[in-house]
């Protein structure tokens, strides 16, 4: 699977394109300052479905749980709704879209998951649950497997690769968007009234 680092650029790459407007402002603090909840949202989204590392945590085992029903495109989109529901109660006002781009951004794990090389049976993720109960796996993953049987595979040489390679597979759109919103407007001249 995708490290939070591949998800998180994936779901802000999505949360600056259609939650963030198109503006110039004076600096990057600014920006991200006049754009957190945005930014913060679609990250806690993009990655809502890893979850399910939680119970498998609590009793020692972490990847006991992983991979089951927390990655559902249901699970998603009810993680998408919840965290919607959390950011309308904190936030005085929303982006318009928030909703929808929050669903597409925790769905978006669902998809990043599903390209990942899985080495581990049962390979794939149970993505169609309950409609369908089988495990499902793309036959052209485009994401390395992360090793996380011990602390010493954590930080082991593949998973900066692995890392490394989302990064090059995803950094590149979320720069586009970042670039095209935050590119100088041009103001055309107001249309004068006819005589
Ligand atoms: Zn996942």
């Amino acid at each position: 699977m995708p490290s939070p680092v591949g998800h998180s650029l994936i779901g802000l790459t999505l949360g600056v394109a259609f939650l963030v407007a198109r503006r110039r402002t004076e600096g990057w603090h600014k920006w991200l300052g006049e754009n957190r909840g945005s930014l913060l949202t679609t990250v806690i989204a993009a990655n809502a479905c890893d979850l399910d590392y939680l119970p498998g945590l609590l009793i020692g085992a972490p990847n006991s749980m992983h991979r089951w029903l927390g990655h559902t495109a249901l699970w998603a989109a009810l993680a998408g709704i919840i965290i919607w529901l959390l950011w309308r109660r904190l936030a005085p006002r929303l982006p318009r879209g928030a909703l929808p781009v929050l669903l597409a951004v925790a769905l978006s794990h669902i998809v990043a998951d599903y390209f990942d090389e899985d080495t581990r049976a049962p390979f794939g993720i149970l993505a169609l649950w309950p409609f369908y109960d089988g495990f499902l796996i793309s036959a052209h993953p485009i994401f390395l497997s992360l090793q996380k049987t011990s602390l010493a595979d954590v930080v082991s040489w593949h998973n900066v690769r692995a890392v490394t390679q989302e990064a090059l597979l995803t950094l590149p759109a979320l720069l586009v968007v970042v670039f095209y919103k935050l590119r100088p407007i041009r103001h055309d001249v107001a249309p004068t009234k006819p005589a």
